[in-house]
């Protein structure tokens, strides 16, 4: 996918040589950034929660460089003739790497194509999206960043969650448990009249619960599990959470999910309004 003395490199595994060429490619004056790329939320799954810029960027696409989160029904919008790069990330780092994305960005920007990095949720909410527009504004390309409705108020809104009630929460945190959560102050979070809505916290859903514990967040603490969040398949489980990691595994519950632990999550079951109602499982592990 990308053309010139830095595509030998790139198939030889040289990977830092063809960062090399290609700066040095971009450095010269013909190399002048014409193109333009548009970093765009493409919001959580359904088509409807499309910002109308984002629609705008797609339909003006010469290429999509699109996540693995973003299905058919909103690539099906872009602009015909557009070119579309599947760079997806599953879950264990398969696809493309960043590294190879950033050079992709630079390689059809630099050809004066209007490139759309196309991200689920929100491109500045755990998406990669600062990298990107760094790697950008280093080369010199003119960008722009597309918000996107990110997982938490999406999940959240389709489960009939409040993520702030002025009885239940007033504050909400955004949490990655990527890496069962290493980075994270798991224990400055467990604090009573907190939403936190947890990213990537399917594989982590022990290690979340042990930590929120261990930090003295109480046992029955209500926890909803949004799988699939406004897709056709969307599923809401409500537990709680000693018994997150039980439920987790006892039902099957596959990325992406979000997690929004607090008082609120309780409210799913009473003011769930789109797809199967929600589910009550509290299922502790035995072992
Ligand atoms: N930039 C994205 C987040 C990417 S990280 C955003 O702003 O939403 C990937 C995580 O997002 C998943 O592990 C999951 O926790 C969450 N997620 C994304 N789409 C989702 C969906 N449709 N339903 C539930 N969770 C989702």
């Amino acid at each position: 996918l990308i053309e010139g003395p830095a595509a030998g490199a790139l198939r030889a595994g040289r990977e830092a040589e063809a960062d090399r060429l290609l700066d040095e490619a971009l450095a010269t004056p013909e190399a002048a950034p014409r193109g333009f790329v548009s970093i765009v939320g493409a919001g959580p799954g359904d088509p409807e929660l499309l910002t109308l810029r984002a629609l705008a960027a797609l339909q003006r696409a010469d290429v999509i460089l699109a996540d693995r989160l973003v299905g058919p029904e909103i690539l099906s919008r872009a602009r015909r003739e557009a070119e579309v790069i599947d760079v997806g990330k599953g879950p264990h780092g398969e696809g493309a790497s960043q590294a190879a994305i950033n050079r992709l960005l630079v390689h059809h920007a630099r050809r004066g194509r209007h490139v759309v990095r196309l991200k689920g949720g929100d491109p500045f909410v755990f998406g990669r999206g600062g990298e990107e527009a760094e790697w950008l504004a280093r080369h010199g390309i003119r960008f722009e960043v597309v918000p996107g409705i990110t997982a938490a108020l999406a999940c959240a809104a389709y489960a009939g969650i409040p993520l702030t009630h002025r009885e239940h929460a007033h504050s909400l945190h955004l949490v990655s448990a990527q890496g069962a959560g290493e980075d994270v102050d798991w224990r400055a979070l467990a604090r009573r009249g907190r939403t936190l809505a947890v990213y990537m916290g399917v594989a982590a859903a022990a290690a979340v619960q042990e930590r929120l514990l261990a930090g003295g967040l109480p046992p029955a603490t209500p926890v909803a599990i949004v799988e699939n969040g406004t897709r056709p398949g969307q599923r809401v489980v409500v537990t709680e959470l000693a018994a997150l990691a039980g439920t987790v595994a006892a039902l099957g519950i596959r990325s992406p999910a979000t997690l929004i632990v607090g008082r609120v999550a309780a409210l799913a079951t009473r003011l769930a309004w789109f797809g199967e109602p929600p589910v009550e499982a509290r299922l502790r592990q035995s072992a």
